[in-house]
């Protein structure tokens, strides 16, 4: 596997052009700040909190699996089996040491959508406030209209945009609102969230979870999945201490029908997450097919994401910028499960 093997993540719902993915698509290589980077690191490396039964942060993040810088060193042909002692060998020190204009620096973590055939996805962006202390005055200005003029402002919550199979309820959707994309999908971009308000906002999980391929039993059964995860998300925020500014909630499911014959008894709110350790199923293997492979069987997944503008804040308190979102959502999702009920 080489740097220049990567390509564009497919299937992304939402925020800038960057994220590339290897050849097999189950890393995902995000061009990334010393923030971001940061807040993975200190995750990863800090002692759990063991005075909860609470699902912690970290599962509910993609696995971080180190960085990566772009330069002549790192552009050698590398063993895709040892991909993550490589990756780990890429230290935080080499990071701040380094030039950055030796190359971008990647944020390396599991691709969500791994193990997926046909995934919809959806970004949800978390928060009334947009901006953080670094931000400058006009960004301010600019985020605080955003903010005043969507579900940002009344909800805490806004659709940032997703990528979904068409299904009939694109019908109803203004062309000016989705771009059509390869395979029968469509990208919803970020004007279709905007401009919805607190009395329509359910129209955008009608859409969301309105695939066409999928039984009325299992379209209920993802809105309780779902339901279920955001409590949950909830409850592992009232222990954190942290501030997510401009973070998002990523949900996906699959649409593969197949897939859900196969695995729709073994669904789990938390899929366990992408083992690399080559002892272990779902590691790398000669002559394996994809599927077995990725020995993955989840239909579906929330994880949260974007942490460009986050931190902890030890002593600050729950962080209820990002929880009001949650609550609202939550509110959201008691609605559809009555409406989904058959
Ligand atoms: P940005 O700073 O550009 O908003 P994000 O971290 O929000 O970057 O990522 C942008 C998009 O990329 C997300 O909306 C999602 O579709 C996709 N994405 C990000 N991280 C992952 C991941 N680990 N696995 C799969 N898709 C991801
Ligand atoms: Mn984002």
């Amino acid at each position: 596997m080489n740097i220049k093997d990567f390509k564009k993540l497919k299937r992304q719902a939402a925020g800038h052009e960057g994220p590339l993915t290897d050849p097999n698509e189950m890393l995902l290589f995000k061009p990334s700040t010393k923030q971001e980077i940061k807040f993975y690191e200190h995750l990863a490396t800090r002692h759990a909190i063991d005075n909860t039964d609470d699902i912690p942060l970290q599962d509910w993040t993609p696995t971080f699996l180190g960085i990566l810088q772009e330069n002549k060193e790192q552009n050698k042909d590398f063993d895709q089996e040892r991909v993550i002692e490589r990756l780990n060998a890429c230290s935080p020190t080499s990071l701040t040491s380094k030039s950055q204009t030796d190359g971008n620096v990647y944020l390396v973590m599991e691709n969500l959508l791994h193990g997926y055939v046909r995934p919809n996805v959806l970004d949800i962006k978390l928060g009334h406030v947009l901006w953080d202390d670094a931000a400058s005055e006009e960004k301010r200005i600019r985020l605080d209209e955003v903010s005043k003029t969507s579900t940002s402002g009344t909800l805490g919550f806004r659709i940032c945009g997703m990528n979904i199979l068409k299904n009939t309820n694109v019908q109803e959707l203004h062309s000016k609102y989705y771009e059509p994309e390869d395979d029968g999908y469509i990208f919803v971009n970020k004007y279709y969230g905007r401009e919805l308000t607190a009395s329509n906002v359910t129209d955008a999980f009608d859409l969301y979870f309105g695939d066409n391929n999928l039984s009325l039993q299992n379209r209920n059964d993802l809105i309780h999945m779902f339901s279920k995860r955001l409590q949950l998300f909830y409850n592992t925020l009232l222990n954190e201490e942290v501030r997510m500014i401009s973070s998002s909630l990523l949900f996906i499911y699959e649409c593969d029908t197949t897939r859900w014959i196969n695995f729709s008894q073994e669904q789990e709110l938390i899929p366990s997450h992408v083992s690399y350790d080559s002892d272990e199923e779902g590691s790398i293997k000669d002559g394996q097919s994809k599927e077995s492979i990725s020995g993955k069987t989840e239909l579906s997944r929330m994880s949260i994401i974007d942490f460009a503008h986050t931190k902890f804040t030890p002593g600050l308190g729950i962080d209820d910028n990002v929880l009001d979102g949650v609550e609202s959502l939550i509110d959201i999702f008691e609605r559809l499960k009555t409406k989904y009920t058959i």
